[in-house]
């Protein structure tokens, strides 16, 4: 049924700070405008640039009040007017995903296919309102079909992650099947899916947890072997698994507390990549080690579109999955993130709007 009311349920946070700044509040539902869709949200997963946002940080400065949500599954509600045509591609009632990453779709790297560099580029949730709320409003470029088998937490759970992990794994580091890559935090976002697509690359997998009850989840997931990173030395666990050569791949995003096991694991004129700092980002970089053993560190932030696009394809061949750990109503987003801070799951967190699947 298409909405008859102006306003919409949304969690907000109105001031920087802690968990209790969400609130579940009543505002405008959002304009369709030029180009644009409605998207009425059904899931939306959490990611920790939602923590990192809502607790306030100089790279994001966002107009206060926000709405969070990055990854988000729904049912496109209005089609905007593009400039006079109607789309015939898009209707409402059909199932979606959208892409994250918003560009311009005009400059030299979006015309390249390297949108994830656009002057513009932005995260849905992040600099915009995103998917904490019953409806959102995005370019219709952004709108993607959902993978059929899944459900729309499922659906919510894969977008940002994966698109990440796929820049890591094969843009950036180019993974072989005859490497070894050691992948930081197999039970999150980016973990889980990293280790599957190096392990569909063929690659021998590493993966570290921060907990033992975490080691099975991470073996059935794809890793050959599993490192306690609170625990054990990593630097020196990974040279024991690997003859003392050390890996040919580092996909990293915790940051300072594992950063210099993390250097150490690395073989000579290799590849760390990094895409977050779960753990703080101020690290240690000895200049004479990073020479001498002839190491580049790639910094990876998203992904493009179209490596979105082969996820999907990915993702409806069952060649992976999205792993979803736990659902959360909207209405107790403050516990999910909570819950997604206490560093417990092992996968994706959800938020669900209506509570309905598909
Ligand atoms: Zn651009």
């Amino acid at each position: 049924m298409p909405h008859t009311t102006t306003v919409m349920k949304a969690v907000t946070f109105h001031h920087h700070g802690g968990v209790d700044q969400l609130r579940v509040d009543r505002v405008p539902i959002p304009e369709v405008g030029r180009g644009e869709v409605l998207v009425r949200v059904k899931a939306c997963a959490l990611n920790h640039l939602d923590l990192w946002i809502r607790h306030g940080i100089p790279a994001y400065r966002i107009a206060l009040p926000h709405i969070s949500g990055c990854d988000i599954a729904g049912v496109i509600e209005q089609v905007g007017d593009d400039e006079g045509r109607s789309s015939d591609e898009w209707a409402p009632g059909q199932a979606v995903i959208i892409s994250p990453g918003l560009s311009c779709w005009s400059c030299p790297w979006c015309l390249a296919g390297k949108d994830n560099l656009c002057p513009s580029f932005k995260i849905l949730g992040a600099q915009v309102h995103g998917g904490y709320a019953e409806f959102v409003s995005v370019p219709r470029i952004n709108v993607l079909p959902i993978p059929p088998a899944l459900t729309f937490e499922q659906a919510a759970a894969f977008p940002l992650v994966s698109v990440t992990a796929w820049h890591m794994v094969r843009t950036l580091a180019n993974l072989q099947p005859t490497e070894t890559v050691l992948v930081m935090g197999a039970g999150s976002g980016v973990g889980s899916m990293a280790i599957q697509l190096a392990n569909m690359i063929g690659a021998r997998v590493l993966g570290t947890v921060g907990t033992e009850e975490k080691i099975a989840r991470a073996k059935e997931l794809g890793a050959n072997e599993v490192i306690n990173h609170q625990t054990d030395d990593v630097g020196r666990k990974t040279r024991d698994l690997t003859s003392g050569r050390g890996v040919d791949v580092v996909i990293e995003h915790i940051g300072q507390r594992v950063w210099d096991g993390c250097f150490k694991a690395l073989a000579k004129g290799v590849h760390l990549v990094t895409c977050g700092a779960t753990t703080g980002g101020e690290i240690t970089l000895d200049a004479r080690s990073l020479f001498s053993r002839q190491l580049t560190v790639m910094g990876s932030y998203m992904g493009t579109r179209t490596e979105l696009l082969q996820v999907c394809t990915m993702i409806e061949r069952g060649t992976i999955h999205p792993i979803v750990d736990r659902v959360f109503p909207l209405e107790e987003a403050r516990a999910a993130q909570d819950y997604l801070l206490s560093r417990k799951a092992f996968g994706k967190v959800v938020l669900t709007v209506d509570g309905k699947d598909r």
